[in-house]
């Protein structure tokens, strides 16, 4: 019955090796109070805000006492690696629909997911497409939505704000791929509070209003920057790697290109540009993902 108690507990260990860092800026042209909240740390696969956006599923599922959990992604997926770790650590047993044909040579990911003990399904995309439209439980099998998305994902991300007392800051800044962790950091902001997502997507600019409306008239200000991304999602130059080369160099903190490289690149140009009044204080969501660079070409990070 060891493993059942454990699931009962549902905020982890690993949740004390997350803290908010303050950044050196004596370097930069303008003076700005820069602090990261370091959920990079929260743990090596479960990583960042992917916790926060699992543990009510999982929440939900133990509930129904229900043991088999079952979730979606892609070749590189943060989530999946989330979820199979996650599930790993709970004892539940772990089906992953991975979207596309198996691999002859499986990602750092997905070798991943196998070594935790999840049961991967690889798909089509119209048999992909079919299943995803699955959510909450069917038969004896608990279906997270892909990317951790829907109202219990908000719900899970919206607790980092009371956790790490958020009200401290005049900006909020994170990327942005569903939106989900964004959309539950504006829920609890305050009137005081700028909320700013990175979106690190292509051409999907109805996320800002998609946001504003999910976190039911905030009374926060919000602002979804569109031209960050890079080239796309997962896309970058050598612009992209050599910041995040010279950002690790600065401040020892790693990013991922898909998501948090382009946020801290984002960040230092609304710095560079005085977006940031005298004084105000800055926290910058560090939403994890380093595993992600695995996908990189070798010696693309010094990290
Ligand atoms: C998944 C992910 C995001 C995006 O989170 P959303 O809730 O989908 O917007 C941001 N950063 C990292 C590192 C991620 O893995």
């Amino acid at each position: 019955m060891w493993f059942i108690i454990k699931f009962v507990k549902m905020d982890p260990f690993f949740l004390q090796k997350t803290y908010i860092q303050s950044l050196d800026t004596s370097k930069l042209r303008n003076a700005v109070n820069l602090n990261v909240l370091r959920l990079d740390l929260l743990h090596p696969q479960i990583s960042g805000n992917k916790w926060f956006k699992l543990k009510l599923f999982l929440e939900e599922a133990k509930k129904q006492s229900c043991f088999k959990i079952a979730t979606f992604g892609g070749y590189y997926s943060n989530h999946i690696l989330a979820t199979a770790a996650a599930c790993n650590y709970y004892h539940l047993s772990c089906t992953l629909f991975v979207r596309g044909n198996e691999p002859k040579e499986y990602s750092a990911t997905l070798r991943q997911c196998k070594d935790l003990g999840a049961t991967l399904v690889f798909l089509n995309k119209n048999d992909y497409l079919k299943l995803k439209i699955n959510e909450g439980l069917k038969a004896d099998v608990y279906f997270i939505p892909e990317g951790g998305n829907g109202t219990l994902g908000i719900m899970g991300a919206a607790t980092i704000y009371a956790n790490y007392k958020l009200e401290n800051y005049d900006f909020l800044i994170g990327a942005c791929g569903t939106g989900t962790t964004i959309t539950g950091i504006l829920r609890d902001a305050k009137p005081h509070q700028t909320v700013i997502g990175i979106n690190v997507l292509k051409g999907y600019e109805n996320l800002q209003q998609e946001i504003v409306i999910k976190a039911n008239n905030s009374k926060a200000r919000f602002n979804l920057l569109n031209d960050f991304h890079f080239g796309g999602y997962a896309k970058y130059t050598k612009v992209l790697l050599d910041f995040m080369n010279d950002f690790y160099t600065q401040h020892q903190i790693p990013t991922d290109f898909v998501y948090t490289g382009k946020l801290f690149y984002a960040v230092q140009y609304l710095v560079n540009e005085n977006f940031f009044a005298l004084g105000s204080k800055v926290l910058v969501i560090h939403s994890g993902g380093i595993q992600g660079n695995a996908g990189l070409p070798k010696s693309s990070v010094v990290f």
